[in-house]
């Protein structure tokens, strides 16, 4: 399980490791925006909380994370990203777990300073077409504008307008940081990365910190 603010590195490194690990991704921000994109009622009621920089209300996502990890292709195991985001989340997600005596192989902290998260935000573009994640400063697509996986077309994300993202880091101080002493006192004790650097350096590092290399 992947934690830390937005922007950390999450998502770029969950495809990794899901990819390695040969198991599915879970990402709630991605879910929770193919649902606005299909319009489901799911969509429609998390649109607004999501456009604000807001959490979506915790049932909501509780109730899309459990359906998700009880379909069979998490059988095998699954890396999960920006879930939880709150205490509560954390006692829901714990408790489903307990019910089927599973346990969480590792939960992970994305260390990031501040003025590395906004350059890392702004710089940020996703493919409206398979969502693939790109940086204009670091990660650039061979052209621009132009997903290089599947030729969609590039745009910043709404709620990575600087307005927008200085609530989403409140939000985070806020609602998710409260997790990283809840973790302490759990079966699965938090792992520290430092999410600075190149994103292969990273990548080595959170295999280490995984216990995978
Ligand atoms: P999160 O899922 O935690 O919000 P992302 O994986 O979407 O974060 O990364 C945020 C932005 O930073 C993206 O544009 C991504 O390409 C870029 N990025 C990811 N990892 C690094 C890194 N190690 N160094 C610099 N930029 C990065
Ligand atoms: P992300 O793609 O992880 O940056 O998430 C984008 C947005 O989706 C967040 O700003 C929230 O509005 C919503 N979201 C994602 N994950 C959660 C969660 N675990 N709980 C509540 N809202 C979430």
């Amino acid at each position: 399980m992947l934690l830390g603010p937005p922007g950390a590195g999450k998502g770029t490194q969950a495809e990794r490791l899901a990819q390695d690990a040969d198991v599915p991704v879970y990402a709630m921000g991605d879910i929770l925006r193919q649902a606005v994109r299909d319009d489901t009622p799911v969509g429609r009621e998390a649109r607004r909380f999501m456009e604000a920089g807001e959490l979506v209300p915790d049932q909501v996502v509780l109730d899309v994370i459990t359906d998700a990890l009880s379909s069979p292709a998490a059988a095998p195991g699954f890396v999960l990203d920006g879930f939880p985001r709150t205490v509560v989340q954390a006692e829901g997600l714990a408790g489903w777990l307990e019910e089927r005596q599973l346990e969480l192989d590792a939960v992970v902290y994305f260390e990031v300073p501040e003025d590395e998260l906004l350059r890392r935000l702004s710089g940020r573009r996703i493919c409206t077409g398979c969502g693939a994640v790109y940086n204009v400063y670091n990660r650039p697509p061979a052209e621009d504008g132009v997903c290089d996986l599947c030729g969609g077309s590039l745009v910043t994300r709404e709620d990575d307008e600087e307005e927008t993202v200085r609530n989403r880091l409140r939000v985070y101080h806020q609602s998710t940081e409260p997790l990283l002493v809840w973790y302490e006192g759990s079966a699965t004790p938090l792992r520290q990365l430092d999410a600075v650097g190149e994103v292969d350096e990273v990548y080595r590092r959170l295999l280490r910190v995984v216990g995978c290399s």
